[in-house]
């Protein structure tokens, strides 16, 4: 196959990207993509959208999920890639996150209240959206309302760590999320593993960790990351004995840097996850 074609990262309105998910498959293809995997947010609901618009366009897709989830107190995101989201684990897993964002979401939105932004209205718009709320939601619909000129601003003031409005998430271990993704027959895979603030000591540790649960391999090519962060994630592959992955972590066709398949070619040194024989035959078969 060639180089730039794979993006097994992509975000679609079933969580908080912006093009819903037949409109991702075909910007996607447009933008050259020939295998895309879906991954939102802690949700499957685009997936069989998506899987129909994607194979009328002759591309091959991978169902996904991005499973947020907590290692010692951090969140940290695992990929589901090639799951069956019909499985009652995967499921369960899926309707637990989806408590814990409705949690948050509440509690977000009553701490902007207390902090003199409007949080009861942006919680009512968030809610009339089709995605599963996250805080870029909030981030949004505090900037269309005007309470903010910007996500970052959104963020800076009200969303970010340390600020009135962060709600500390009670995400699964991570264990428990390769569990969920292993149970519905997908592999598991770490996502952006240089964005997480750690030491690198620590960051290896996550790695073997992530490796003892279960977890197949790391994002070594992330969208917008440099050449130096690619040879960091591929230098950790390498070390902990992880197989790499590549994603876009496509949100929005407005940011120009960020475009479905977009991306470096993983380093020839690191396997990629879609040779390990665990990888879903589909893409076994393309590779
Ligand atoms: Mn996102
Ligand atoms: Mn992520
Ligand atoms: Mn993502």
């Amino acid at each position: 196959m060639k180089a730039g074609t794979i993006d097994l990262h992509l975000h679609s309105t079933a969580s908080d990207g912006r093009l819903d998910p037949a409109a991702l498959a075909a910007h996607a293809r447009a933008c050259g993509v020939q295998v895309m995997a879906l991954t939102d947010h802690d949700t499957t609901a685009g997936l069989a959208a998506a899987a129909a618009a994607a194979e009328a366009l002759g591309m091959t897709f991978i169902p996904g999920v991005e499973i947020s989830a907590d290692w010692r107190g951090r969140s940290v995101h695992v990929l589901g890639l090639g799951i069956d989201p019909g499985g009652g684990t995967l499921t369960r897993g899926m309707q637990q996150l989806a408590r814990e964002r409705e949690r948050r979401a509440t509690e977000i939105a009553r701490r902007l209240d207390a902090a003199g932004a409007p949080g009861t209205a942006v919680l009512e718009r968030v809610r009339g959206l089709t995605g599963n709320p996250t805080r870029t939601h909030f981030a949004r619909a505090l900037s269309e309302m005007g309470a903010v000129f910007s996500l970052a601003e959104a963020f800076d003031r009200y969303l970010g760590r340390g600020r009135p409005a962060a709600v500390r998430s009670q995400w699964p271990a991570m264990a428990d999320a390769v569990s969920w993704i292993r149970a519905a027959g997908g592999i598991a895979v770490l996502a952006h593993p240089l964005r997480y603030l750690l030491s690198g000591g620590a960051r290896r540790e996550l790695c073997r960790e992530f490796q003892q649960a279960g977890g197949l391999g790391i994002e070594v090519v992330c969208g917008g990351g440099s050449a130096t962060q690619q040879e960091q994630a591929a230098s950790l592959a390498l070390r902990t004995g992880l197989a790499g992955s590549v994603g876009s972590d496509f949100h929005d066709p407005a940011i120009p840097w960020n475009r479905p398949g977009r991306l470096a070619k993983l380093p020839a040194a690191v396997p990629a996850v879609w040779t390990d024989p665990t990888f879903p035959l589909a893409l076994r078969e393309t590779a």
